[in-house]
């Protein structure tokens, strides 16, 4: 039986108690899916009661119980990978190629980062040796909600729900409302993997609804959000009066910094990183800095690359972009478009309106500003789609200035063949990751910002202590 109009709380799929529901649509041709059932105060409840009453148990087990029912979910989640390709490719418009590699592919590198953190983490530990009798105990936070966006769902799921597993929390997920079927998914492979019940409960709604009865909950203490930074201070504000811990993964405005010494592909592989998930990634690189010497021959590359990026519906295999997830992004991404166009950017590629060949789906123009300079809104603002603005420095000193001049600091980038240049630019960007030469983080590496792109890490051991306490304890007997 499809579980589209029910909740899971409590270890079994239940109806909900609100009548509000809402209808999913495919981002690339516009029609209905679905419709879902949108959580009320008494589902929340139901469902943060359920948590609760697991969470002594829970947290009690021994960690390699939970590992060993984490490594059971991973294999579920392998087996499961078709399924879960199509419903995060018809949901939030991720061609069907890149949703099975990347998309379903970023859950199963977290689990099994999470699973060797596991195998490496101190859940206990003396304090040093000056101090025998004193212990440190990592402890699970306890109950903990889980707010998800629509852009990289899995990764951002199992980012949050296999670390809270793996630390001991109990948790209820309201993932977005806009692609709820993948976590449909992923709660039918927590279920089989056979989690004790009230472990993880699963409700449907939206921010207004179940985010803000999460974040305002007496009985919750953690607040995990990926999302805007909008959503993000509203939660921090609905979550004061109760004092929880809110962990918050926001938005970026990356800056790509490109040296006359950098390799050949670094302008191509930038400005493909930026359509990437057709620009819909909080890492995306946004900001192509590019020094004054090579700037000409930068800006006609990322041109062709934008020219070169093709565009078509999710449910076509190959290397194409998607449509972006909603009218409501389409919008905002032409409206930015204009901007950009009306504040005096040079527009070198794409442009407003949707691309040529469709007539519906939320499909948008790669597109390449030049001479954007960093106050313009373009280069200010999340814009969440294949928009890439091109700016030119002459010093280094002026191209960390420039990056460093956003509220954003999520991912930085760099791009020379002078490494004792990288390495000095890194120490000055102020963001939570800097990736160089087109050299991805490694497995474990933590994820997180600086600055109004959040606070808190996910990922691997730092993700794992992101859901703990710590106790200090003395006296403690070694005997
Ligand atoms: P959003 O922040 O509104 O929604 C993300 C999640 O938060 C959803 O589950 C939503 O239901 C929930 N939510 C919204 N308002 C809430 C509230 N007041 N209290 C509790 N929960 C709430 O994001 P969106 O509307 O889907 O996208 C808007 C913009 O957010 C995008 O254009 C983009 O700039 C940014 N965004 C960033 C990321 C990221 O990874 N940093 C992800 C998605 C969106």
């Amino acid at each position: 039986m499809s579980h589209d109009q029910q909740f899971f709380i409590d270890g079994a799929w239940v109806a909900p108690k609100s009548d509000r529901t809402l209808e999913v649509l495919n981002p690339s041709n516009e029609e209905v899916v679905t419709t879902i059932a949108l959580g009320d105060q008494a589902d929340t409840d139901a469902a943060v009661a359920a948590a609760r009453a697991a969470f002594a148990g829970w947290a009690a087990t021994p960690p390699a119980e939970r590992r060993a029912l984490i490594e059971k979910l991973l294999k579920i989640y392998q087996d499961r990978a078709p399924d879960m390709a199509q419903a995060i490719s018809t949901e939030m418009g991720a061609p069907i190629d890149m949703a099975s590699a990347a998309q379903v592919g970023a859950g199963t590198f977290h689990t099994q980062n999470f699973l060797k953190a596991m195998d490496e983490f101190e859940f206990d530990r003396m304090l040093g040796d000056h101090a025998p009798n004193d212990r440190i105990l990592m402890e699970p936070i306890g109950v903990v909600g889980m707010i998800t966006p629509w852009n990289w769902p899995m990764n951002q799921v199992t980012l949050k729900a296999v670390a809270a597993m793996a630390a001991g929390c109990t948790m209820v997920l309201k993932p977005s409302e806009i692609a709820p079927l993948s976590s449909i998914v992923f709660t039918e492979i927590v279920e089989a993997a056979g989690f004790p019940k009230g472990v993880f409960n699963m409700v449907q709604g939206d921010g207004a609804g179940v985010g803000t009865q999460l974040s305002t909950h007496p009985d919750v203490d953690m607040i995990s959000f990926t999302g805007s930074t909008r959503a993000g201070i509203a939660i921090s504000k609905a979550a004061a009066d109760t004092l929880k811990r809110v962990h918050l993964e926001l938005g970026g405005k990356g800056a790509n910094i490109i040296f006359a010494d950098a390799d050949d592909k670094a302008v191509a592989r930038g400005a493909a990183h930026c359509f990437n998930n057709t620009g819909q990634s909080c890492n995306a690189p946004t900001r192509m800095l590019v020094e004054r010497s090579v700037y000409d021959k930068a800006v006609e590359t990322a041109a062709r690359v934008a020219n070169d990026t093709a565009v078509g519906p999710a449910s076509e295999k190959g290397s194409h972009i998607g449509p972006l997830v909603s009218q409501q992004q389409w919008d905002k991404v032409q409206d930015l478009i204009q901007k950009g166009i009306d504040e005096g950017a040079r527009l070198v590629a794409g442009g407003t309106g949707r691309p040529e060949h469709t007539n519906r789906g939320y499909f948008v123009r790669p597109t390449v500003f030049a001479d954007v300079n960093n106050d313009m809104t373009i280069a200010r603002e999340e814009i969440f789609g294949p928009v890439l603005s091109i700016i030119p420095f002459d010093t280094e000193e002026e191209a960390v200035e420039i990056a460093n001049d956003t509220p954003y600091g999520l991912t930085n980038y760099v791009q020379t063949e002078d490494g004792a240049r990288r390495n000095r630019i890194a120490r000055q960007l102020r963001s939570g990751m800097v990736e160089m030469n087109g050299k991805s983080r490694g497995a474990g590496a933590p994820f997180g910002g600086y600055k109004q792109s959040g606070n808190g890490r996910e990922g691997g051991a730092y993700g794992l202590a992101e859901f703990m306490e710590i106790k200090a304890v003395s006296g403690w007997s070694t005997d």
